[in-house]
């Protein structure tokens, strides 16, 4: 049953804040996250089906050994650039992406391409997506 104050579009499949990093932040109650939540999920309920199809079977992710390579290099990447952080409407934009991107596990939040957490890479000014979804940095 959807929760009352719940931001997400469209129907809840049973999400929770452990299984939904959505639900997480719309848990944590900021205004910003809300809204952004009713946008990127109002957008990510209009994009084609084929789009949003979910796998059938349990999602692959990479290799436990790819994913602390590709984990070390994005920490590397992100010491090179003096720690810095994507600027809000950049991360978003990011998110936003990732929302609607076949490749989200949804119930863990996680990218099947690289294992990230969704909710964490967009942060990284220096991070990109491993199938470049992300296209070129918006305007700052
Ligand atoms: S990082 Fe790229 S491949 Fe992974 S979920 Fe986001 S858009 Fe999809």
């Amino acid at each position: 049953m959807k929760c009352s104050s719940c931001p997400v579009a469209g129907a809840c499949v049973g999400q929770t804040a452990e299984t939904s990093f959505a639900c997480g932040m719309a848990e944590r109650g900021l205004e910003s996250d809300r809204n952004w939540i009713r946008h990127a999920s109002g957008e990510a309920e209009t994009q084609p089906a084929e789009v949003l199809e979910a796998p059938s079977s349990a999602p692959e992710f990479p290799t436990l050994i790819d994913q602390v390579v590709g984990l070390v290099g994005t920490l590397v990447s992100w010491a090179r650039s003096g720690f810095s952080l994507a600027p809000g409407i950049e991360r978003r934009r990011r998110l936003t992406i990732c929302l609607a991107c076949p490749l989200l596990d949804r119930p863990s939040g996680r990218c099947t391409a690289c294992g990230c957490l969704t909710a964490v890479k967009p942060w990284l000014a220096s991070a990109d997506c491993p199938q470049g979804r992300w296209g070129p940095p918006g305007p700052s």
